[in-house]
């Protein structure tokens, strides 16, 4: 009988079976099983999960480490996983490549005026607006985290004029960076196109609210890729009334799908994608896991630790 340890996979099975490649090629010595067959489960000491399952001590009294399979752990409900069960979520290269193409897009079509042509286009209405440059034009990124510093990188070689904002002070080349409540409004008063990468925490519920969109210069547009409940939807809703706010790029919503003959569906301000912005890359993923496996091993600091006090 064999006494290899269990890495346990509950998420979307297809892409488990990836993972499973990864792991059999370069972790022999560890049994990968996806859910629902977990083998025997005292010796399940790894699980990777988008929703755990209940009851985790019991369950698994042998467990060591926890990743989510996703780049957020806003859908972990903290107050039942063991106090002392590290929490990793995912942090590899294919969630960032994805967030950088989404984001460049979405910047892209509001820089050039695309939402405006494609309304003149449905009127049959020939009228071109003046083109301005990308270094006139202010972009400004809350989070700056994994995703929200690539996203920064690549807007910046487009030549973009660019700011960022965070908890923390943080120093990136040729960005401006803003940290903490008091440095928000300075960095809201530039910023034409507020692009949102921030975790879903106590602190950004609601964040994106009338009173910060009234604090951005009038016609300024939105992105938003963090998580749907940081948005205040009446009042985007009243923003893009009143023409405060001009267009609104939208990834995530609350709930998740948005139900049906809500207003943000047929908006014309208002673009829509069902959270696609960016996703985790199953071959990149696994690698980065097998990674944090052996920094485990020898004790080496964890990629992507989540601080449950923070929350992110
Ligand atoms: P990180 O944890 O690497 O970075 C989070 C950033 O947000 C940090 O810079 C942090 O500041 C900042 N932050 C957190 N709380 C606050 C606050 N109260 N005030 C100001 N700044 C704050 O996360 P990632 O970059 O990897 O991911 C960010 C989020 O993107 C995810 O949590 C998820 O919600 C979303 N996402 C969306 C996807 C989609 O498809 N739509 C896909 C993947 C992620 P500091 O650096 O000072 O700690």
């Amino acid at each position: 009988m064999t006494s290899k340890p269990i890495f346990l996979y509950k998420s979307d099975p297809v892409r488990g079976r990836l993972w499973a490649e990864v792991f059999h090629r370069q972790a022999p010595h560890i049994d990968f099983r996806i859910w629902p067959d977990i083998g025997d489960a005292e010796r399940v000491r790894y699980l990777a999960a988008w929703v755990p399952p209940p009851d985790l001590a019991h369950q698994f009294p042998n467990l060591e480490l926890l990743f989510s399979s996703g780049a957020g752990v806003d859908q972990f409900d903290f107050s039942v996983l063991p106090p002392a069960l590290p929490v990793v979520r995912m942090v590899e290269p294919g969630i960032v490549q994805g967030m950088v193409e989404y984001v460049t897009h979405a910047v892209l079509d509001l820089h050039r005026d695309m939402p405006r042509y494609r309304r003149q286009q449905r009127e049959q209405c020939w009228q071109p607006l003046q083109v301005r440059t990308a270094a006139e034009r202010r972009v400004g990124v809350l989070g700056l985290g994994s995703l929200g510093t690539a996203v920064l990188q690549q807007l910046r070689s487009l030549g973009f004029d660019c700011a960022g904002w965070s908890r923390t002070p943080h120093e990136i080349e040729g960005v401006p960076c803003h940290a903490g409540p008091e440095g928000l409004p300075a960095f809201l008063a530039r910023t034409e196109i507020l692009i949102c990468l921030l975790p879903l925490t106590e602190a950004t519920q609601g964040l994106l609210n009338a009173s910060l969109f009234a604090q951005l210069p009038p016609g300024a547009s939105l992105v938003q890729v963090g998580r749907g409940p940081q948005l205040v939807e009446a009042d985007l809703l009243a923003a893009l009334a009143s023409g405060q706010l001009a267009e609104a790029c939208l990834d995530v919503t609350d709930p998740e799908p948005l139900p049906a003959g809500h207003p943000f569906w047929t908006h014309p301000h208002i673009r829509l994608t069902p959270h696609i912005a960016s996703m985790t890359q199953p071959l990149s993923a696994a690698e980065v896991v097998l990674d944090n496996l052996l920094r485990h091993a020898t004790g080496a600091p964890l990629l992507g630790l989540v601080d449950r006090q923070r929350g992110y």
